[in-house]
């Protein structure tokens, strides 16, 4: 699924590392590990994740090297980062930060630290995948409680229709085919025809637009869906 976070993990300590790719899959982010700093840079130049954790000292490149290294690519330059550094490498600390670390933990940590510190990160770099309330327009989406409402009236979706709103209401304004609503709302292993893309598009509008005038989802013809980027950046009227 794309909406959730991908973190990536460059730890050599393959005891942490697997540490850490359990707690951050049970807190719902996507999770790659690499063990080496070289093998780092090479996999962040064909992808580029939500949010690096990465190690001070690592075979290859160091943690330090790497980061000074984004921070002079643009597609990495803004790339959160949370570097993890030994204790009592007090200067070097400083020194990460000054590398262009965001943030930075000292080993041994707490697990629930560390994932309290890239939370706050995500929530400022990407906050569309951390925030539990989306907001489009009059459209309210509650992650947590299912709910979705327009100017306050509160609407009944079927599970597959909340979860196509949802992915919508993510990336206001970018259109997606047939197959990206299928693999970020279905999943790339679900087999479903394109079709039934259309039959729930139109199942979620005539919920959405029911006494309504206005449409927020675009049929792009030739390209697939889009939510309208206008209609969300419009306030809500109360
Ligand atoms: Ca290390």
């Amino acid at each position: 699924m794309t909406n959730k976070a991908h973190i990536m993990v460059v730890e050599d300590e393959e005891p942490l590392a697997m540490l850490l790719r359990y707690n951050l899959e049970a807190e719902g982010y996507l999770v790659e590990t690499i063990g080496r700093g070289d093998e780092a840079e090479i996999r962040l130049k064909e992808a580029v994740p939500d949010l690096l954790v990465l190690d001070w000292m690592l075979p290859g490149i160091s943690g330090i090297e790497l980061c000074r290294r984004l921070r002079l690519r643009g597609e990495t330059e803004r790339l959160p980062v949370v570097m993890l550094t030994a204790r009592g490498e007090e200067s070097e600390r400083v020194r990460g930060l000054a590398t262009g670390a965001d943030d930075y933990v000292v080993k041994p940590f707490s697990v629930p630290e560390l994932m309290a510190r890239i939370k706050a990160l995500l929530r400022r770099s990407r906050p569309e995948l951390i925030s539990t309330v989306l907001r489009a327009g009059d459209i309210v989406l509650d992650r947590e409680t299912h709910r979705v409402s327009r100017g306050g009236r509160d609407l009944q979706l079927g599970p597959t229709e909340f979860r196509l709103l949802e992915f919508f209401m993510q990336t206001p304004g970018r259109v997606y085919s047939r197959e990206q609503l299928l693999d970020g709302v279905w999943g790339r292993d679900v087999y479903v025809d394109e079709r039934t893309i259309d039959v729930h598009v139109g199942r979620l509008r005539k919920v959405l637009n029911r006494g309504r005038r206005v449409d927020p989802i675009r049929t792009v013809r030739g390209a697939g869906y889009a939510f309208d980027e206008r209609f969300a950046a419009k306030q809500a009227v109360r």
